[in-house]
């Protein structure tokens, strides 16, 4: 097909977009990339600082990685896991897991995505609580500006209102609660360790008013990615953690940004000192080279299910693609590739070079933060940061500054307007004074425009 018509004629419902801006626009189209590069159709260079959508961690164009993906097709290219079935590489790589997961023990469920991981998180928990017989414990509390999906219940977990608007979500059931946001949300004066307190007093709050005898989980990202990069007040996650033990309430790690080494450590809870009760991984899993999510239980959880589906008939819930060989056999290659090159601790030490650099931009005037750690951080753009007064309406200063940064050939995104900045683990200390000075280009650019 002509380049002309791949522009002109787009026949795709695109996911996540602004319908009206694909119709006026057209999309941008990607033809190839190698490393931390992309090029267009038109065969302009980009710097990927985005890692797709925070998953491409160790970069395009892997010929490693493509062999093992070969091989698998060759020898087999699909086998199921339903009723009785299983396959190799499914089970090594469910070994693997329960080896690296900061969990005592542990039992692996494969999907092929993030939201479905979460969607069965949720079916877990009532599978689980239906099972030992506390059928009125259920509820699941999120926070505002959660990302765990779009499906119909993990969107409802989801805290952001592009998600739930028009959609009629979110679902009965579903509780929010604050971000930990201590940036946009403190008072005057208000430490952290004060702010902390004071969100999961609220948190207590409605966990006494709905009865913690309803509550199931609680779900949480180490650091909300598509929320606007927010990281955790100092002391958060334990007290959170405290607090859902009182209550005999879970936890769910949702790992699929900060899992496999984005944050430095292995896994967020790491980084940011918590236990999870289950966990639910995407995304790095396989470096985005094939999908595949798995959900992390603890092994009393699963022991508790077995006699129900003696009693009640198969645990009705599995994909076709649950654990799908080719996936699996990627997965090991990548966890492996992450063990043998020591990627986590790469990603700790270049992480810590770019958040260094990154702060420089604390002084630019369109910046009101700057917040990260490992190999992902947030620019949080402001109007006035010592007033805190944002732009109105709210992501048009984003918008200005991706603009300028796709002239610039650098790949970032704007949530609203904070610019996220999350390369591929593997970027090296050239190219990370690429992409700041592509980001620092960027911003002098829009600055013009906005001020
Ligand atoms: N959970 C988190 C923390 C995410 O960031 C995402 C996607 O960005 C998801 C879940 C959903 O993953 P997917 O888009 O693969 O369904």
């Amino acid at each position: 097909m002509s380049q002309k018509s791949l522009h002109n004629h787009y026949p795709i419902v695109p996911p996540t977009s602004n319908f009206k801006l694909m119709e006026e626009n057209g999309p941008q189209i990607m033809a190839r990339g190698k490393g931390v590069y992309q090029w267009d159709d038109k065969g302009k260079q980009y710097l990927e600082g985005m890692a797709g959508l925070w998953c491409t961690s160790l970069g395009y164009g892997n010929g490693e990685i493509a062999e093992t993906a070969a091989e698998a097709m060759r020898t087999m290219g699909f086998a199921h896991m339903f009723s009785g079935k299983s396959h190799e590489a499914g089970i090594r790589l469910a070994e693997k897991l329960e080896q690296m997961l900061p969990m005592d023990d542990s039992r692996i469920f494969f999907g092929v995505s993030g939201s479905d991981a979460n969607d069965t998180q949720v079916k877990l928990m009532r599978y689980y609580f239906n099972a030992i017989g506390r059928p009125d414990k259920k509820k699941i509390i999120s926070r505002h500006l959660a990302y765990h999906g779009v499906t119909l219940a993990s969107g409802s977990l989801t805290g952001i209102p592009v998600n739930h608007a028009l959609f009629d979500l979110p679902l009965d059931g579903f509780l929010h609660t604050d971000s930990p946001f201590y940036f946009r949300d403190a008072m005057d004066e208000e430490t952290e360790e004060d702010f902390t307190n004071r969100i999961l007093e609220n948190l207590d709050e409605l966990i006494q008013r709905e009865g913690p005898d309803t509550i199931a989980a609680f779900i949480a990202e180490p650091i909300m990615g598509a929320g606007g990069v927010i990281l955790p007040p100092e002391g958060y996650f334990p007290k959170l953690r405290a607090l859902l033990d009182k209550y005999d309430i879970f936890l769910i790690d949702d790992e699929v940004i900060c899992g496999f080494g984005r944050t430095g450590n292995a896994f967020g809870c790491e980084t940011f000192d918590f236990r999870p009760d289950t966990m639910s991984m995407a995304k790095a899993l396989t470096s985005a080279y094939m999908p595949l999510s798995a959900v992390a239980i603890p092994e009393s959880m699963y022991q508790a299910m077995i006699d129900a589906t003696a009693e009640h008939g198969v645990f009705g819930h599995g994909f076709t693609y649950s654990g799908h060989p080719v996936s699996c056999a990627v997965a090991l290659k990548v966890l492996e590739i992450y063990e043998r090159d020591n990627v986590f601790a790469y990603a700790a030490k270049m992480g810590s070079y770019l958040q260094q650099k990154l702060q420089h931009f604390s002084d630019h005037p369109l910046v009101g933060e700057v917040r990260g750690t490992g190999m992902i951080a947030g620019l949080h753009l402001a109007k006035d940061k010592e007033t805190k007064s944002f732009f109105d309406p709210a992501g048009t200063a984003g918008a200005k500054v991706i603009a300028a940064c796709v002239d610039n050939g650098l790949i970032l995104r704007n949530l609203g307007d904070v610019i996220a900045i999350c390369p591929p683990l593997v970027i090296s200390e050239a190219e990370i004074d690429e992409l700041v000075d592509k980001l620092g280009k960027s911003l002098d650019g829009a600055l013009e425009d906005l001020k």
